[in-house]
């Protein structure tokens, strides 16, 4: 496997080009810096991870579509995440855990970028892409917010295989595909404010269905009850996805909180459950509040 890459490890020469900004309203009130390094970010990123490196056991060329990037970088020791005190409860859990060869690798390879970036910071999806990419991947990571656009702008920058916009991920999407490589990811992780959310993350997925069948999907979505999250499930399958791997936490304690979370994985790759099944065997008693957390890694 090529090593991870740095910032500082790109040739000068390699030019990078952005897509203009957008203009886009500030109409969108959630913020990932008050949740970043939470349980639920745990388990995506070592998801995200675990499909990047199976995508890379192959020479060719692959493209990620991160629809919903934000920021790409967060300062997990300032005021908005400590009011919160998810990271505490999440990857703050982590620190002492240190990689380890016996560890599914989705796991340990997750575990050196998140340490790489030091105690006080945490890699966003977008960061932890560019970091797996080689020379020949490419990430397009959309956002919508401005102000979390700029930041995400900036933290690019290094990466020359990286194209950074700020736009509406569903809306920018269909042109995004199919993409050139024929190979790839798009992960959809929006903030589910609005009450359609699920629906639009529905149409999302009929977009990739139509024009890039053959791709991995990855949706992220938060569970405050089964019923809405398994018609979610549904909703997707009667779409006519063949395959679907399904992953989900819940770390129980106050339910006022969000406790459990979601991932469902289309066109997983061969061996994903399994080291999910194993990464989150050794997660579950670190992200559990009272206890260790119950996971499930299924096929639906
Ligand atoms: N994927 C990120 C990660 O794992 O580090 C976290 C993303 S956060 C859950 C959702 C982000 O989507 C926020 O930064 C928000 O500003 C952005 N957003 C909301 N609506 C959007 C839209 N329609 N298109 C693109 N980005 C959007």
């Amino acid at each position: 496997m090529r090593a991870l890459h740095r910032e500082h490890e790109r040739p000068l020469s390699q030019l990078r080009w952005r897509i203009a900004a957008a203009t886009p309203a500030k109409d969108v009130n959630y913020r990932h810096a008050f949740h970043a390094g939470n349980f639920a970010d745990v388990v995506k990123h070592v998801t995200l991870v675990g499909i990047l490196l199976h995508l890379r056991k192959k020479e060719k060329p692959f493209r990620v579509i991160d629809t919903h990037a934000g920021r790409g970088r967060y300062d997990i020791a300032n005021d908005e995440a400590l009011r919160t005190g998810e990271a505490v409860e999440g990857i703050a859990r982590l620190r002492d855990f240190a990689p380890d060869a016996a560890m599914p690798s989705a796991l340990s390879t997750y575990l050196k970028i998140v340490r790489d970036e030091g105690e006080a910071q945490y890699p966003g999806s977008p960061l932890i892409i560019a970091r797996l990419l080689r020379k020949q991947d490419h990430l397009v990571a959309l956002e919508r917010h401005p102000d979390e656009a700029a930041l995400l702008d900036k933290i690019l920058v290094g990466f020359p295989d990286t194209k950074s916009a700020c736009a509406d991920g569903y809306a920018r999407l269909a042109s995004l595909l199919p993409p050139p490589e024929r190979r790839g990811l798009v992960l959809i992780d929006p903030p589910y404010e609005a009450k359609d959310e699920f629906t639009r993350v529905a149409e999302a997925v009929a977009i990739v269905r139509k024009r890039f069948a053959t791709g991995i999907v990855l949706i992220w979505y938060p569970i405050k009850s089964p019923a809405p999250s398994d018609a979610f499930a549904g909703e997707i399958l009667s779409g006519g996805t063949q395959e679907i791997l399904r992953i989900t936490i819940d770390v129980g304690g106050d339910p006022s909180r969000l406790a459990a979370a979601g991932l469902l994985v289309i066109n997983p790759p061969f061996g994903l459950a399994d080291e999910m099944q194993g990464a989150l065997a050794v997660l579950a008693p670190l992200l559990g509040r009272k206890g260790c957390a119950d996971f499930v890694v299924e096929a639906l």
